[in-house]
């Protein structure tokens, strides 16, 4: 799709329990900003899932999204492109958002209920649609970082979006994949993708009524795992109500899978949905990419954009199929 090789080097095949795992250290609750209680630690809420008569910014939430105290970009200012001698540059101009799944501390995302993940999920779609609305951002990419492996700097399980004034090159280039072969075929090739693996099944994690797991032909990582809707559909924030609640029994039981195979990774969760300004109903298909974090991205990768992958994508779906949850 996005024209990326990958060389799956099975002679440098690992065993799951292989992988050299980073385990997050945990800082405790004390100082936390994100637990019940210290909502003067955070910037005030933009959202909260509220159990009823709380006041905002005090306890009593479910779930709370709160803008970034150190946001990678800004709501702020026009959005120009000014030049600098032989550089273009743009101001930064973007929101970066956190959302506190869950006031329990403890808790990781796959140990939260499935009503506790589809309420994430709810929070992501409502934060897109308000966000959309602002014209200056064309992408908001919504992801989370679990474990300090993966980015994460507070422990406390959150997830993270950012609304951005372009379109990134990682999902420019799968769009682009996709539009060229819905041009040759009249196809959807995600469509066309889940049609096929549930035919073969080897690559094959988990197949819900609404969504489907898959380890893709190609993937970057050992590991890496797509979570698609069955039914067509380019935005995440347009998806189903019954497509939320498919997604977060999917999510709960591959993160449980994973941890159970390969001893509680670190991870990035993605999800990919249509740029606003653009229409790509027909050919692009949202889907959420899971990366577990077990390999390091080094030199041939950043030389290349290719990667080196130590694990078959069959292998993967098959230890993560049988993985006893
Ligand atoms: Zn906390
Ligand atoms: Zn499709
Ligand atoms: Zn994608």
């Amino acid at each position: 799709m996005t024209g990326r090789w990958v060389i799956i080097s099975t002679e440098r095949q690992k065993r799951p329990n292989v992988f050299r795992i980073e385990h997050v250290t945990p800082l405790g609750p004390e100082h936390c900003p994100f637990c019940a209680g210290r909502e003067d630690l955070t910037p005030p809420e933009v959202l909260a899932y509220r159990q009823n008569g709380t006041a905002a910014n005090t306890p009593g939430w479910d779930l709370r999204v709160v803008p970034n105290k150190f946001p990678a970009l800004m709501v702020e200012g026009g959005l120009e492109r000014e030049a600098e001698g032989m550089f273009d540059r743009m101001n930064g101009v973007g929101a970066h958002e956190v959302i506190i799944e869950t006031p329990d501390h403890d808790k990781t995302l796959a140990a939260m209920s499935e009503a506790e993940i589809e309420r994430v999920l709810y929070a992501f779609r409502d934060r897109v649609v308000d966000l959309k609305q602002d014209r200056r951002f064309r992408y908001i990419l919504v992801f989370k970082n679990h474990g300090a492996a993966a980015g994460a700097t507070v422990e406390h399980t959150h997830s993270q979006l950012i609304a951005l004034p372009i379109v990134p090159d990682f999902v420019r280039e799968e769009i682009e994949g996709a539009r060229q072969h819905f041009t040759a075929k009249e196809r959807c090739v995600f469509c066309d993708i889940i049609k096929q693996e549930l035919t073969g099944g080897q690559r094959v994690i988990l197949e819900a009524a609404e969504i489907v797991a898959l380890a893709p032909y190609a993937p970057r990582f050992p590991f890496e795992t797509w979570l698609l809707p069955r039914r067509h559909g380019s935005r995440f924030e347009e998806a189903a109500q019954q497509e939320y609640e498919g997604l977060a029994r999917v999510i709960k039981s591959v993160l449980m899978r994973i941890d159970r195979a390969l001893e509680r990774p670190a991870y990035n969760l993605i999800v990919h949905s249509s740029p606003f300004s653009e229409d790509t109903a027909e050919y692009y298909h949202w889907h959420l990419e899971l990366i577990p974090k077990l390999t390091k991205v080094a030199g041939f990768e950043w030389g290349t954009g290719f990667y080196i992958n130590p694990t078959s994508p069959e292998e993967a779906a098959r230890v993560l199929r049988d993985a006893r949850v």
